[in-house]
Formats: structure tokens, sequence, C-alpha cells
């Protein structure tokens, strides 16, 4: 049996820092604990807060629940023509599996290095970056249903995953532990150059490695983003909004030099740019701020709350909606204390 330890802190939990407690908290290390765990929580009626590495959350205040955090490790691998299903417990780090796929010579991670986290979130906000998204390589997701109280696997056509978003946010969202993840990996390395700022470093060189490409994104990565062991953070605070072409338009007529990139349902705007119009760059409101380097990263500087943060979040969403009749969206979850 394993006995949840009760009011357990969790500021080193979060990579934001924020000061909260959790009523009760449990480590989660094989997935045989869960129907005792989760009967635990059921028994007592405690909502649920399943953490990973805690860089994609908001904590606002203690957490009257139990906090589940997952900790499984473990990876298989299986050949199948021109590369390999690798299956990694959602416990395990996601920069050092991006690594360790390099190590093995399979591909398709390159790109997505040094993002924090486990595994197990992935899948949840489809992460990506430089030009390369987790659905470009997802095999599948197993994990625990809430609802039916058993093991299952979804394939990664039924994740419904899109920008930064996925089932695990809808239709899922509280109802789906993850697991583990099964990843589809590639013996032949094919850059994916197409971003930028990656395209500019490799500009007019012939075709680089996968070792390259990796460390160019990391080198990229630490040039703008705040190591959040240094200045506590959740990386982008909010999601880059994707408006109508109409409304595009107009807003091109106003600030003819907005910067857009074309979007499968209208034109996606960087929210950066959004919020760095509207003088928040730099910005410091008591103990939480803005990052000097990147408008989208929110900053706390200790010895603030969640509800600080949230305030200059708002703050921020308010000036960017009466500039720009746009409505910014949160990126992390916010878990209210309650
Ligand atoms: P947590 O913060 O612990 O959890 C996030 C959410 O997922 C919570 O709602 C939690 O309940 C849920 N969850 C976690 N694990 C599970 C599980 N096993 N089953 C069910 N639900 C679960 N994101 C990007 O997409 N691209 C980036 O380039 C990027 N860069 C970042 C840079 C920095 C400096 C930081 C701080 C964050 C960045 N992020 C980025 C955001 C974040 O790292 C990712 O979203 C990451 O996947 C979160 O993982 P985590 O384990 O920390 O999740
Ligand atoms: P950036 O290069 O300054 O670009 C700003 C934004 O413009 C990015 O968010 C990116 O959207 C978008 N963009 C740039 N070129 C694009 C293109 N060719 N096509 C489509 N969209 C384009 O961004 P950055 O802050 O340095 O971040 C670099 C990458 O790391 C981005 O992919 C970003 O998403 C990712 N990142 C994410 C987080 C997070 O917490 N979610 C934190 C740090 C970095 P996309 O976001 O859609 O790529």
């Amino acid at each position: 049996m394993t006995t949840p330890r009760e009011q357990v802190d969790l500021t080193a939990l979060n990579t934001l820092a924020l000061p909260a407690r959790s009523r009760y908290f449990a480590r989660l290390d094989h997935s045989g604990q869960l129907p005792e765990l989760l009967a635990f929580a059921a028994e007592r009626e405690l909502p649920l807060l399943v953490l990973g590495g805690g860089s994609n959350l908001i904590l606002n205040g203690d957490w009257s629940g139990l906090t589940l955090h997952i900790a499984l490790r473990g990876k298989r691998v299986s050949r199948i023509e021109g590369g390999a299903l690798v299956s990694v417990a959602a416990g395990e780090n996601w920069h050092e599996l991006v690594r360790w796929c390099l190590e093995q010579g399979l591909h398709g991670l390159e790109n997505l290095t040094l993002i924090p986290g486990t595994v197990g979130a992935a899948p949840i906000q489809n992460i990506g970056a430089y030009g390369v998204e987790l659905a470009d390589c997802l095999h599948s997701v197993r994990g625990w249903s809430l609802e039916q109280g058993c093991e299952l696997e979804l394939p990664a056509s039924a994740c419904a995953l899109a920008y930064r978003d996925s089932i695990f946010k809808h239709s899922l969202r509280d109802r789906f532990l993850i697991t583990e993840v099964t990843f589809k990996l590639r013996d032949v390395f094919t850059p994916v150059l197409a971003y930028p700022a990656l395209a500019s470093v490799f500009d007019g060189r012939s075709a680089p490695d996968a070792l390259a490409v990796e460390r160019a994104v990391r080198e990229l990565r630490q040039s703008k983003l705040p190591d959040p062991a240094q200045l506590p953070n959740a990386g982008s605070f909010f999601k880059n909004p994707v408006i109508d072409v109409a409304h595009f338009a107009r807003l091109r007529s106003l600030h003819p030099q907005i910067p857009s990139f074309d979007a499968p349902d209208g034109v996606k705007l960087p929210a950066a740019w959004l919020v760095d119009q509207c003088g928040w760059k730099g910005a410091r409101r008591g103990h939480v701020g803005v990052h000097a380097l990147q408008a989208l990263v929110l900053i706390h500087y200790g010895g603030g709350s969640g509800g600080e943060l949230l305030a200059l979040a708002e703050a921020i969403a308010r000036d960017v909606r009466s500039r720009f009749d746009i409505t910014l969206e949160l990126e992390p979850r916010v878990y209210a204390g309650r």
C-alpha cells in the first residue's frame, strides 16, 4: 500500500517556483499503485493533480486534493522497417529521451531538444518547437482511463493533436492518466530546417547531420530562453493566437509591420510581438515580470504567488485585447487552490 504523504510543499516541483502545498501527495513509481491511489482519492472526494516536471502549470494557492507525481521509468524498443517503435514510460525526462534517441541513431525528435518536463506530458499540448511537433512522430499513447478504471491504448490518430492542443485538454481532460508514450522514429535523418532561426544557422552549408541540428536548436534556445533553475518560468505563457483573414487584413492596415504565419484555419500571430508592442517586454511588477529577451515568458523573481502572476498575465492580455482586439489564451494550465 502506498500511503500518500500529507501537506507536501510543491514549490520545488514547479518551474515557476510558486509556493503551494498539496493536502496529499504520492509518487507513482509503477502503474500497479494506481488502483489503490485512485480509490484513496475517490473515498475522500479529492481532486487529482497529475504532476510531471511542473513546467507547464501555474499553482494558484494550496491544492486540497491528491497530487500524483509521475515517476514511471523505462524504455522498450521494437524494430520496424526503416526505424523503430520506442515506448517510453511517462516519468522519463523529455530532453534525456531526445539525447538517448540520438545516441541510438533514431531520428525525428532533434528539433524538440531541451524542452523541459516529462515524456507523459508531451502529448497533452502536442509539444512543438522549431518547426516540429510531437504529432510528427507520435505512434500511440497508453494510459489509465479514470472513468473506465482500466488501461487503454490510443493510437495517435485518436489523440486529436493540433497546435499546442490535444484530446487530453478537452474530452479526456482529468479523465486519462498517461503512463507510456510510443514514438515512431526513423533510421535515416531528414533535417527539418524550415524554421527561419534554424535555417539561418545552416545557411549555405551542406545538409547537416542530426547532432548538428540538435546542437543548433539547443544553442538557439539557450541564447534567448531563461533557465528556470535561475529565473523561474513556465516557458511561453500565452499561445500564439490564430485569427481569421479579415481580422488580419484590418490589423495589417493599422500595423503594416505585423509578423504573421499561415495557419490551417487562418493567420497565426506571434503573441510575443503583440505583448512587446504593448510595452510589456522587460517590465516588472512586484515579484513577477516579463523576460527582457522573450516577451512571452513571465518570470517569478521569488516571494510572489500564483495570484500575482495571473494578475500580471491578465493586465497584459487586457492591453493586447484593447489594442489588437485579440484575446490571448494561457498556455500553462492553472490549478486554483480550493
Ligand atoms: P507538467 O507541468 O507537470 O504538467 C502539465 C500538464 O500536463 C498538467 O495539466 C498535468 O496534469 C498534465 N500531465 C502531466 N503529466 C501527465 C500524465 N502523465 N498524464 C496526464 N496528464 C499529465 N512547450 C512546448 O511545447 N515547446 C517548447 O519549446 C517549450 N519550451 C519550454 C521552455 C521552458 C523554459 C519551459 C519552462 C517550458 C517550456 N515548454 C515548452 C512547456 C513545457 O515544458 C511542456 O509543455 C512540457 O511538456 C510539460 O511537461 P511537464 O512534465 O513539466 O508537465
Ligand atoms: P521565435 O523564433 O522568436 O518566433 C516567435 C513565434 O513565431 C514562435 O512562437 C513561432 O511559432 C512563430 N514562428 C516563427 N517562425 C515561424 C514559421 N516559419 N512558421 C510558423 N511559425 C513561426 O520563437 P522563440 O520564442 O525563440 O521560440 C522558438 C521555438 O521554441 C518556437 O517554435 C516556440 O514555439 C518554441 N518554444 C516554446 C515554448 C513554450 O513554452 N511553448 C517556450 C520556448 C520556446 P510556434 O510557437 O508555433 O513555433
